[in-house]
Protein backbone atom coordinates (compact mmCIF):
# COMPACT_ATOMS: atom_id res chain seq x y z
CA UNK A 1 0.00 0.00 0.00
CA UNK A 2 1.57 2.97 -0.81
CA UNK A 3 0.20 6.01 1.88
CA UNK A 4 0.48 10.11 1.48
CA UNK A 5 1.30 11.37 4.65
CA UNK A 6 0.15 15.44 4.80
CA UNK A 7 0.75 17.77 7.70
CA UNK A 8 -0.84 21.35 6.39
CA UNK A 9 0.09 24.36 8.28
CA UNK A 10 -1.80 28.08 7.54
CA UNK A 11 0.81 28.37 4.57
CA UNK A 12 2.26 25.77 3.97
CA UNK A 13 1.90 21.32 2.53
CA UNK A 14 4.61 18.83 3.63
CA UNK A 15 4.09 15.59 2.61
CA UNK A 16 5.92 12.31 2.08
CA UNK A 17 4.62 9.39 0.10
CA UNK A 18 5.24 6.04 1.59
CA UNK A 19 5.61 2.77 -0.18
CA UNK A 20 4.18 0.97 2.88
CA UNK A 21 6.33 -2.71 1.50
CA UNK A 22 9.29 -1.36 2.30
CA UNK A 23 8.59 1.86 4.44
CA UNK A 24 10.35 3.72 1.76
CA UNK A 25 10.20 7.12 1.18
CA UNK A 26 9.51 7.69 -2.77
CA UNK A 27 8.75 11.73 -2.67
CA UNK A 28 8.92 14.42 -0.12
CA UNK A 29 7.90 17.93 -0.07
CA UNK A 30 6.76 21.58 0.85
CA UNK A 31 4.52 23.58 -1.07
CA UNK A 32 5.78 27.00 1.02
CA UNK A 33 4.40 30.36 1.07
CA UNK A 34 0.94 29.54 0.21
CA UNK A 35 -1.32 32.38 -0.48
CA UNK A 36 1.48 34.80 -1.42
CA UNK A 37 3.67 36.09 -4.65
CA UNK A 38 6.27 34.21 -2.91
CA UNK A 39 5.09 30.48 -3.45
CA UNK A 40 7.07 27.72 -4.12
CA UNK A 41 6.75 24.07 -4.51
CA UNK A 42 10.32 22.00 -3.47
CA UNK A 43 9.70 18.05 -4.95
CA UNK A 44 12.54 15.37 -4.02
CA UNK A 45 12.22 11.66 -4.98
CA UNK A 46 14.85 9.66 -5.02
CA UNK A 47 16.83 8.15 -7.99
CA UNK A 48 17.67 4.27 -8.41
CA UNK A 49 20.81 4.98 -6.72
CA UNK A 50 19.34 6.68 -3.85
CA UNK A 51 20.48 10.07 -4.62
CA UNK A 52 18.04 12.82 -4.08
CA UNK A 53 16.31 14.42 -6.84
CA UNK A 54 15.41 18.28 -6.17
CA UNK A 55 12.92 19.86 -7.98
CA UNK A 56 12.02 23.11 -6.84
CA UNK A 57 9.26 25.47 -8.52
CA UNK A 58 7.56 28.90 -8.05
CA UNK A 59 4.10 28.53 -7.51
CA UNK A 60 2.69 32.37 -6.71
CA UNK A 61 -0.62 32.64 -5.48
CA UNK A 62 -1.42 29.26 -4.96
CA UNK A 63 -3.89 27.84 -1.86
CA UNK A 64 -4.21 24.80 -0.47
CA UNK A 65 -6.17 23.05 -2.95
CA UNK A 66 -4.36 24.38 -5.82
CA UNK A 67 -1.02 23.30 -3.83
CA UNK A 68 -1.93 19.79 -3.34
CA UNK A 69 -3.48 19.62 -6.86
CA UNK A 70 0.43 20.85 -8.23
CA UNK A 71 1.88 18.36 -5.42
CA UNK A 72 -0.15 15.30 -6.88
CA UNK A 73 0.53 16.29 -10.53
CA UNK A 74 4.31 15.91 -9.49
CA UNK A 75 3.87 12.54 -7.55
CA UNK A 76 1.88 11.55 -10.89
CA UNK A 77 3.96 13.21 -13.67
CA UNK A 78 4.02 11.14 -16.60
CA UNK A 79 8.00 11.13 -17.00
CA UNK A 80 9.12 11.29 -13.67
CA UNK A 81 6.07 10.89 -11.52
CA UNK A 82 6.84 8.10 -9.04
CA UNK A 83 2.71 6.54 -9.22
CA UNK A 84 0.41 6.29 -12.39
CA UNK A 85 -2.36 8.12 -10.87
CA UNK A 86 -4.29 9.45 -7.68
CA UNK A 87 -5.98 5.90 -6.96
CA UNK A 88 -2.63 4.15 -6.34
CA UNK A 89 -3.20 5.93 -3.03
CA UNK A 90 -4.23 3.46 -0.68
CA UNK A 91 -4.46 6.18 2.23
CA UNK A 92 -3.54 9.65 3.51
CA UNK A 93 -2.80 10.36 6.86
CA UNK A 94 -2.77 13.35 8.30
CA UNK A 95 -1.01 15.25 10.83
CA UNK A 96 -3.25 17.15 13.19
CA UNK A 97 -2.34 19.19 16.34
CA UNK A 98 -5.33 19.25 18.83
CA UNK A 99 -7.59 15.80 19.68
CA UNK A 100 -8.03 17.48 22.86
CA UNK A 101 -9.45 14.83 25.58
CA UNK A 102 -11.41 13.50 22.64
CA UNK A 103 -8.62 10.96 20.69
CA UNK A 104 -6.21 8.55 22.79
CA UNK A 105 -5.64 7.13 19.47
CA UNK A 106 -5.71 7.91 15.33
CA UNK A 107 -9.58 8.23 13.98
CA UNK A 108 -10.46 7.47 10.40
CA UNK A 109 -11.70 10.80 9.19
CA UNK A 110 -15.55 11.01 9.09
CA UNK A 111 -18.14 13.73 10.08
CA UNK A 112 -17.77 13.22 13.69
CA UNK A 113 -14.10 13.09 13.73
CA UNK A 114 -14.14 16.41 11.62
CA UNK A 115 -16.91 18.34 14.22
CA UNK A 116 -14.36 16.84 17.55
CA UNK A 117 -11.05 18.85 15.72
CA UNK A 118 -13.20 21.78 14.94
CA UNK A 119 -14.22 21.54 18.56
CA UNK A 120 -10.87 21.45 19.41
CA UNK A 121 -10.16 24.71 17.70
CA UNK A 122 -10.11 27.12 20.78
CA UNK A 123 -7.02 25.07 22.22
CA UNK A 124 -5.24 25.20 18.81
CA UNK A 125 -6.56 27.95 17.27
CA UNK A 126 -3.53 28.08 14.70
CA UNK A 127 -3.10 24.96 13.84
CA UNK A 128 -6.02 22.89 13.73
CA UNK A 129 -7.95 24.64 11.32
CA UNK A 130 -5.32 24.55 8.93
CA UNK A 131 -5.06 20.84 9.32
CA UNK A 132 -9.13 20.81 8.97
CA UNK A 133 -7.98 22.44 5.28
CA UNK A 134 -5.44 19.95 4.64
CA UNK A 135 -8.26 17.26 4.88
CA UNK A 136 -10.70 18.85 3.51
CA UNK A 137 -9.25 19.20 0.12
CA UNK A 138 -6.87 16.32 0.38
CA UNK A 139 -10.43 14.18 0.18
CA UNK A 140 -11.87 16.04 -2.49
CA UNK A 141 -8.38 15.21 -4.23
CA UNK A 142 -8.33 11.33 -3.35
CA UNK A 143 -11.76 10.79 -2.45
CA UNK A 144 -11.43 7.13 -3.05
CA UNK A 145 -8.75 7.23 -0.01
CA UNK A 146 -9.44 6.40 3.35
CA UNK A 147 -8.28 9.29 5.31
CA UNK A 148 -6.76 8.92 9.24
CA UNK A 149 -5.68 11.58 11.46
CA UNK A 150 -2.93 11.46 13.63
CA UNK A 151 -2.98 13.76 16.53
CA UNK A 152 0.05 15.39 18.45
CA UNK A 153 -1.59 15.05 22.18
CA UNK A 154 -2.94 11.17 21.49
CA UNK A 155 0.41 9.80 23.21
CA UNK A 156 -0.17 11.97 26.25
CA UNK A 157 -3.78 11.25 26.87
CA UNK A 158 -2.55 8.30 29.39
CA UNK A 159 -1.67 10.93 31.81
CA UNK A 160 -3.40 10.21 35.59
CA UNK A 161 -5.40 12.88 36.31
CA UNK A 162 -2.82 14.45 39.03
CA UNK A 163 -0.04 14.61 36.14
CA UNK A 164 -2.93 16.49 33.90
CA UNK A 165 -4.38 18.82 36.51
CA UNK A 166 -3.42 22.58 37.35
CA UNK A 167 -3.95 23.62 40.97
CA UNK A 168 -7.03 26.47 39.45
CA UNK A 169 -10.51 26.11 40.87
CA UNK A 170 -11.63 22.83 39.14
CA UNK A 171 -15.03 24.61 37.40
CA UNK A 172 -12.70 26.07 35.09
CA UNK A 173 -11.55 22.56 33.67
CA UNK A 174 -15.12 21.73 33.87
CA UNK A 175 -16.02 24.55 31.65
CA UNK A 176 -13.30 25.43 29.18
CA UNK A 177 -10.84 22.34 29.52
CA UNK A 178 -7.64 24.19 30.89
CA UNK A 179 -5.50 21.72 31.64
CA UNK A 180 -2.07 19.72 30.91
CA UNK A 181 -2.17 18.30 26.97
CA UNK A 182 1.64 17.74 25.73
CA UNK A 183 2.38 17.41 22.16
CA UNK A 184 5.36 16.11 20.16
CA UNK A 185 3.53 13.10 21.17
CA UNK A 186 4.09 11.15 17.77
CA UNK A 187 7.66 11.55 18.03
CA UNK A 188 7.94 10.54 21.69
CA UNK A 189 5.79 7.62 20.73
CA UNK A 190 7.98 6.59 17.91
CA UNK A 191 11.52 6.87 19.12
CA UNK A 192 10.23 5.30 23.13
CA UNK A 193 8.97 2.12 20.51
CA UNK A 194 12.43 2.33 18.49
CA UNK A 195 14.27 2.42 21.91
CA UNK A 196 12.06 -1.29 23.18
CA UNK A 197 13.36 -2.52 19.79
CA UNK A 198 16.91 -2.13 20.14
CA UNK A 199 17.15 -2.78 23.61
CA UNK A 200 14.62 -6.52 22.83
CA UNK A 201 12.83 -5.80 25.36
CA UNK A 202 8.65 -5.08 25.71
CA UNK A 203 7.46 -1.62 25.56
CA UNK A 204 4.98 -2.35 28.06
CA UNK A 205 7.87 -3.93 30.56
CA UNK A 206 10.25 -0.45 30.37
CA UNK A 207 10.37 2.96 32.25
CA UNK A 208 11.84 6.07 29.75
CA UNK A 209 12.33 9.07 29.60
CA UNK A 210 12.23 10.53 26.43
CA UNK A 211 13.47 14.31 25.22
CA UNK A 212 12.94 15.98 22.26
CA UNK A 213 15.10 18.11 21.72
CA UNK A 214 14.57 20.56 18.17
CA UNK A 215 13.42 23.99 17.95
CA UNK A 216 10.49 23.40 20.49
CA UNK A 217 11.30 21.05 23.23
CA UNK A 218 9.55 18.28 25.59
CA UNK A 219 10.56 15.35 27.81
CA UNK A 220 7.88 12.22 28.48
CA UNK A 221 7.88 9.63 31.03
CA UNK A 222 6.63 6.51 29.50
CA UNK A 223 5.71 3.75 32.17
CA UNK A 224 5.32 0.59 31.20
CA UNK A 225 4.71 2.00 27.57
CA UNK A 226 2.27 4.43 28.60
CA UNK A 227 2.69 8.03 28.90
CA UNK A 228 2.76 9.48 32.50
CA UNK A 229 3.95 12.74 32.57
CA UNK A 230 4.99 15.23 29.69
CA UNK A 231 6.51 18.60 30.40
CA UNK A 232 4.35 20.88 27.83
CA UNK A 233 1.36 21.75 29.43
CA UNK A 234 -1.99 23.62 27.56
CA UNK A 235 -0.49 25.39 24.63
CA UNK A 236 3.80 24.22 24.11
CA UNK A 237 5.19 26.90 26.20
CA UNK A 238 5.37 24.93 28.92
CA UNK A 239 8.52 22.77 30.17
CA UNK A 240 11.59 22.72 28.72
CA UNK A 241 13.91 25.95 27.60
CA UNK A 242 13.28 26.34 23.37
CA UNK A 243 15.09 28.07 20.49
CA UNK A 244 12.40 30.56 21.03
CA UNK A 245 10.08 30.02 24.00
CA UNK A 246 10.69 30.10 27.94
CA UNK A 247 9.54 27.13 29.11
CA UNK A 248 8.33 26.79 32.56
CA UNK A 249 8.41 30.71 33.98
CA UNK A 250 6.83 32.22 37.09
CA UNK A 251 2.87 32.44 36.19
CA UNK A 252 3.17 35.61 37.82
CA UNK A 253 5.49 37.59 35.54
CA UNK A 254 3.19 38.37 32.92
CA UNK A 255 1.17 40.33 35.67
CA UNK A 256 4.45 42.06 36.38
CA UNK A 257 5.25 42.90 32.89
CA UNK A 258 1.86 44.24 32.50
CA UNK A 259 1.79 46.60 35.51
CA UNK A 260 5.13 47.93 35.03
CA UNK A 261 5.88 47.61 31.76
CA UNK A 262 2.39 48.08 30.27
CA UNK A 263 2.65 44.88 28.52
CA UNK A 264 -0.38 44.06 26.10
CA UNK A 265 -1.37 40.62 25.82
CA UNK A 266 -0.38 40.25 22.37
CA UNK A 267 3.12 41.41 23.43
CA UNK A 268 3.79 39.38 26.10
CA UNK A 269 2.43 36.63 23.64
CA UNK A 270 5.54 37.46 21.35
CA UNK A 271 7.52 37.98 23.47
CA UNK A 272 7.04 34.54 26.18
CA UNK A 273 6.92 32.42 22.68
CA UNK A 274 9.01 34.03 20.10
CA UNK A 275 11.51 36.38 21.65
CA UNK A 276 12.82 34.11 24.60
CA UNK A 277 14.32 30.92 25.49
CA UNK A 278 17.62 30.61 23.79
CA UNK A 279 16.91 33.98 21.63
CA UNK A 280 16.31 35.84 24.26
CA UNK A 281 18.98 34.90 26.40
CA UNK A 282 21.89 35.16 23.70
CA UNK A 283 20.53 36.34 20.79
CA UNK A 284 21.01 33.24 19.01
CA UNK A 285 17.99 30.65 18.55
CA UNK A 286 19.80 27.93 16.53
CA UNK A 287 21.88 25.75 19.03
CA UNK A 288 24.50 25.23 16.19
CA UNK A 289 25.49 29.08 16.83
CA UNK A 290 24.67 28.98 20.48
CA UNK A 291 27.20 26.54 20.71
CA UNK A 292 30.06 27.97 18.01
CA UNK A 293 29.54 31.27 19.99
CA UNK A 294 30.13 29.45 23.52
CA UNK A 295 32.93 27.66 22.24
CA UNK A 296 34.60 31.09 21.34
CA UNK A 297 33.94 32.46 25.00
CA UNK A 298 30.59 34.40 24.29
CA UNK A 299 29.25 34.59 27.87
CA UNK A 300 25.55 34.94 26.73
CA UNK A 301 26.00 31.78 24.86
CA UNK A 302 27.52 30.03 27.65
CA UNK A 303 24.64 31.36 30.14
CA UNK A 304 22.10 29.98 27.63
CA UNK A 305 23.79 26.40 27.54
CA UNK A 306 23.78 26.09 31.46
CA UNK A 307 19.92 27.40 31.48
CA UNK A 308 18.80 25.03 28.73
CA UNK A 309 20.65 21.93 30.17
CA UNK A 310 20.13 22.63 34.06
CA UNK A 311 16.14 22.36 33.04
CA UNK A 312 16.41 19.18 30.94
CA UNK A 313 18.45 17.87 34.23
CA UNK A 314 15.95 19.28 36.52
CA UNK A 315 12.58 17.34 34.09
CA UNK A 316 15.30 14.29 34.29
CA UNK A 317 15.25 13.90 38.12
CA UNK A 318 11.80 14.84 38.52
CA UNK A 319 10.81 12.05 35.71
CA UNK A 320 12.86 9.60 37.60
CA UNK A 321 11.30 10.27 40.67
CA UNK A 322 7.71 9.65 38.60
CA UNK A 323 8.89 6.65 37.07
CA UNK A 324 10.06 5.32 40.24
CA UNK A 325 12.56 3.36 37.84
CA UNK A 326 14.46 4.39 34.93
CA UNK A 327 15.80 1.56 32.15
CA UNK A 328 16.60 4.24 29.37
CA UNK A 329 17.13 8.07 28.40
CA UNK A 330 16.51 8.46 24.84
CA UNK A 331 17.71 11.66 22.97
CA UNK A 332 15.87 12.99 19.85
CA UNK A 333 15.23 15.69 17.65
CA UNK A 334 17.75 17.98 16.02
CA UNK A 335 19.42 18.58 18.72
CA UNK A 336 19.10 15.98 20.52
CA UNK A 337 20.34 13.73 17.30
CA UNK A 338 23.47 16.09 16.44
CA UNK A 339 24.39 17.38 19.71
CA UNK A 340 26.98 15.59 21.93
CA UNK A 341 27.78 18.52 23.96
CA UNK A 342 24.08 19.44 25.17
CA UNK A 343 23.74 15.39 25.64
CA UNK A 344 26.90 15.50 27.75
CA UNK A 345 25.92 18.27 30.17
CA UNK A 346 22.21 16.76 30.49
CA UNK A 347 23.63 13.86 31.55
CA UNK A 348 26.62 15.15 33.92
CA UNK A 349 26.70 14.14 37.60
CA UNK A 350 23.60 12.34 37.46
CA UNK A 351 25.43 9.24 38.21
CA UNK A 352 23.54 8.83 41.87
CA UNK A 353 20.55 7.96 39.13
CA UNK A 354 22.68 5.08 37.14
CA UNK A 355 23.24 8.05 34.19
CA UNK A 356 26.43 7.79 32.66
CA UNK A 357 27.21 8.48 29.24
CA UNK A 358 30.30 7.16 27.55
CA UNK A 359 32.54 10.02 26.14
CA UNK A 360 33.56 7.88 23.06
CA UNK A 361 29.93 6.85 22.10
CA UNK A 362 28.76 10.27 22.30
CA UNK A 363 31.21 11.64 20.33
CA UNK A 364 30.71 8.90 17.42
CA UNK A 365 29.84 10.37 13.89
CA UNK A 366 26.65 8.60 12.75
CA UNK A 367 23.45 9.22 12.35
CA UNK A 368 22.34 6.19 13.63
CA UNK A 369 20.08 4.33 16.73
CA UNK A 370 22.63 3.95 18.98
CA UNK A 371 23.38 3.62 22.88
CA UNK A 372 26.04 6.21 24.68
CA UNK A 373 25.94 4.61 27.79
CA UNK A 374 28.72 2.14 29.21
CA UNK A 375 27.07 -1.12 28.51
CA UNK A 376 27.05 -1.94 31.99
CA UNK A 377 25.23 0.82 32.82
CA UNK A 378 22.04 1.46 35.41
CA UNK A 379 20.56 3.11 32.67
CA UNK A 380 20.62 2.97 29.12
CA UNK A 381 21.07 5.95 27.35
CA UNK A 382 20.13 5.98 23.58
CA UNK A 383 20.21 8.33 20.56
CA UNK A 384 16.92 7.47 18.36
CA UNK A 385 16.44 9.56 15.37
CA UNK A 386 12.87 10.51 15.01
CA UNK A 387 10.71 9.73 11.74
CA UNK A 388 6.85 11.51 12.83
CA UNK A 389 6.49 10.89 9.52
CA UNK A 390 7.09 7.09 9.04
CA UNK A 391 4.90 6.78 12.31
CA UNK A 392 1.82 8.62 11.19
CA UNK A 393 1.98 6.27 7.94
CA UNK A 394 2.18 3.47 10.01
CA UNK A 395 -0.76 4.40 12.43
CA UNK A 396 -2.44 4.85 9.25
CA UNK A 397 -1.99 1.68 7.79
CA UNK A 398 -2.98 0.08 11.06
CA UNK A 399 -6.15 1.93 11.49
CA UNK A 400 -7.17 1.05 7.43
CA UNK A 401 -6.20 -1.97 7.60
CA UNK A 402 -7.83 -2.37 10.84
P1 LIG B 1 12.02 21.23 14.45
O1 LIG B 1 11.60 21.24 15.87
O2 LIG B 1 11.70 22.52 13.73
O3 LIG B 1 11.63 19.99 13.68
P2 LIG B 1 14.69 20.12 14.48
O4 LIG B 1 14.27 18.89 15.21
O5 LIG B 1 15.19 19.98 13.10
O6 LIG B 1 13.60 21.26 14.51
O7 LIG B 1 15.84 20.80 15.39
C1 LIG B 1 16.38 22.04 15.07
C2 LIG B 1 17.49 22.33 16.07
O8 LIG B 1 18.50 21.31 15.93
C3 LIG B 1 18.18 23.67 15.82
O9 LIG B 1 18.40 24.34 17.06
C4 LIG B 1 19.51 23.25 15.25
O10 LIG B 1 20.52 24.16 15.55
C5 LIG B 1 19.76 21.94 15.95
N1 LIG B 1 20.77 21.15 15.27
C6 LIG B 1 20.71 20.55 14.07
N2 LIG B 1 21.91 19.98 13.75
C7 LIG B 1 22.73 20.25 14.79
C8 LIG B 1 24.11 19.93 15.09
N3 LIG B 1 24.85 19.24 14.24
N4 LIG B 1 24.60 20.37 16.26
C9 LIG B 1 23.87 21.07 17.12
N5 LIG B 1 22.58 21.39 16.92
C10 LIG B 1 22.02 21.00 15.76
Amino acid sequence: MKILVINTGSSSIKYQLFDMATEKVLATGIAENIGSDAGSLTHTTMAQDGTPQKKRISANHMDHSKGLTRITALLTDKDHGVIKNTSDIGAVGHRVVHGGETFQAPGIIDKSVLDEIENNIPLAPLHNPANLTGIRVARSIFPHAPQVAVFDTAFHQTLPKHAYMYALPYELYEKTRIRRYGFHGTSHAYVAQEAADFLEKPLERLHLITLHLGNGASAAAVQNGRCVDTSMGLTPLEGLVMGTRTGDIDPAIPFFLSRHLNMSIDDMDDLLNKQSGLKGLCGENDMRSVLDKAAKGDDPARLALDVYTYRIKKYIGAYTAVLSRLDALVFTGGIGENAPKIRERCCSDLSCLGIEIDPDKNMADTQALRQISPMNAGVAILVVPTNEELKIARETQKMVEG
